[in-house]
């Protein structure tokens, strides 16, 4: 039932009570005046009932309804009593009075209660709102701090793998997964590397969701050449509606409507482009650029470690001087080749080269001189080599050559022709052109030796023979 119902029952209650009781005091006091003992008591009681009615009409019907309702239970209350003893007429008026006015006391404090009570349920209900509201807000900063916590425990595992890869290609696959990781929906990640030589892009690795289309562009579009040309990321909310960019005439593919794209740069050179697009537009928003960023620069200082790797690798098993294989490293080769050779059944030629009078070269030109043939002679030796073959410094001015899948033949005919390029390349040295001889000696596995140790002793012999039978010669036998 609705306040306002409620109130006008009330009121339409206490009015039948009212006009009720009024009657029975006009009718019923000079009715019972003769019969009745103690009519006091009786048109007392009823006067009290009057009175609290009255006090209904107050609070029902407010000033106005309690006022009249005073006035006319007055009016009644004198035409029936006045018939009584002046005495009890006089003290039953004032007790009306007295009642008529508790009855409003009654209603002014039961008004300011329900008032007060009415300001404090407001009030409860304001903070209830303010409570809810925050407790909303808070929700949602609960729920942002998750995700940020999840791009950063994201961003460390992407920073722990790509701190373990060691070759560039491992990087780049790695970026390029974790990064398709990162972002969620419908997206694409394309991966470009510079072409230094062409000085052009080209598309190294394209992860995808299976309802994308494969790239078109294979070489990059107009984003990308703003991305290397600028060296800096870039976010397209919309590529209709940029107004950055005129797509007039430009290759675009349909299934691309927002993307997010980071250079990678290491030294202050772009050697490609990390790219994010998505088919939705306004996916992408600088949060997103941000993490993108950070795979970036972490794809960068990988991609860095894994080419200083690569370097110190080198370092470590090619000569400086000569560009060849160190003597441990040409040994590890030649341990690997020749059981391999074992396995398949074929042949293979160790051919061990060592400069004749080498000595008096130095001591003659100085020892400057005598670096600049070893290194003539490493040039030498590399381009001779086919695929697979293994070349290293054996040692001071002696080199060791695996020839794969040779002949004896073959060997010879190699080793011939390395030493007539070798006797016949003269070195400049103050105005005077000088050259150096080789003498040689072959081995052959497995018909020589059909062990590593074995095949270098054999073909050592027969270097020492070449020397022993004058120098500048190939011996095979
Ligand atoms: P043989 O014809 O018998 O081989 O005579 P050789 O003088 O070449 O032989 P030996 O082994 O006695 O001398 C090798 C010389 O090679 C000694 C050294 O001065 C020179 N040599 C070794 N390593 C280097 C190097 O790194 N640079 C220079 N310039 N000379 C080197
Ligand atoms: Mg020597
Ligand atoms: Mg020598």
């Amino acid at each position: 039932m609705t306040p306002f119902a409620k109130r006008n029952l009330i009121a339409f209650f206490s009015f039948v009570l009212f006009a009720g009781l009024l009657y029975g005091i006009t009718v019923g006091v000079p009715l019972f005046k003769s019969h009745i003992q103690h009519l006091e008591f009786f048109s007392i009681s009823l006067l009290i009932i009057t009175s609290l009615s009255i006090t209904f009409f107050w609070a029902t019907l407010g000033v106005p309804g309690g006022m009249a309702s005073f006035l006319v239970a007055l009016v009644f209350l004198h035409r029936s009593l006045k018939a009584l003893d002046p005495y009890y007429y006089t003290v039953l008026i004032l007790a009306f009075f007295l009642n008529s006015f508790a009855g409003y006391r009654v209603f002014r404090k039961v008004t300011s209660l329900k008032q007060d009570h009415t300001v404090s349920s407001e009030k409860i209900e304001e903070d209830t709102n303010l409570i809810r509201n925050h407790a909303v807000n808070r929700q949602a900063e609960i729920n942002a701090m998750e995700e940020k916590i999840n791009s950063l425990l994201n961003l460390k595992g992407i920073a722990d793998s790509l701190s373990i890869a060691l070759s560039e290609e491992e990087v780049l696959k790695i970026a390029a997964e974790k990064t398709y990781g990162l972002f969620k929906g419908n997206t694409r990640v394309l991966l470009y590397a510079v072409d230094e030589m062409k000085s052009e892009l080209t598309l190294s690795c394209t992860i995808k969701s299976e309802d994308r289309k494969p790239p078109v562009m294979k070489k990059g579009g107009i984003f990308e050449r703003w991305a290397v040309k600028n060296m800096k990321s870039l976010l397209v909310k919309d590529v209709k509606e940029d107004f950055r960019f005129s797509l007039e005439g430009e290759e675009m593919s349909d299934d691309c409507k927002a993307l997010i794209m980071k250079p990678l740069i290491t030294e202050s050179r772009v050697f490609g482009i990390l790219r994010v697009d998505d088919v939705r537009e306004g996916v992408f928003a600088q949060h997103e650029l941000r993490l993108l960023d950070i795979v970036g620069e972490l794809t960068a200082v990988a991609l860095q470690n894994a080419k200083l790797y690569k370097r110190t690798e080198e370092l470590a098993i090619r000569d400086s001087l000569t560009g060849l294989y160190v003597h441990r490293y040409f040994m590890e080769r030649m341990d690997a080749e020749v059981k391999r050779a074992m396995r398949s059944g074929s042949s293979l030629a160790l051919i061990m080269l060592d400069i004749d009078d080498f000595k008096r070269f130095n001591d003659d030109h100085g020892h400057m001189a005598g670096d600049v043939v070893l290194r003539i002679m490493g040039q030498k030796l590399i381009s001779r080599v086919s695929a697979g073959d293994v070349v290293g410094r054996y040692g001071g001015e002696e080199f060791s050559f695996l020839a794969l899948n040779s002949s004896r033949e073959d060997a010879i005919k190699l080793a011939e022709a390395i030493r007539e390029d070798i006797m016949s390349s003269a070195v400049t040295l103050r105005r005077e052109k000088h050259s150096v001889t080789v003498s040689i000696g072959i081995a052959m596995f497995p018909e020589d030796a059909k062990l590593r140790e074995e095949l270098i002793w054999e073909a050592d012999k027969r270097l020492y023979k070449a020397k022993s039978e004058g120098k500048n010669r190939v011996c095979a036998k």
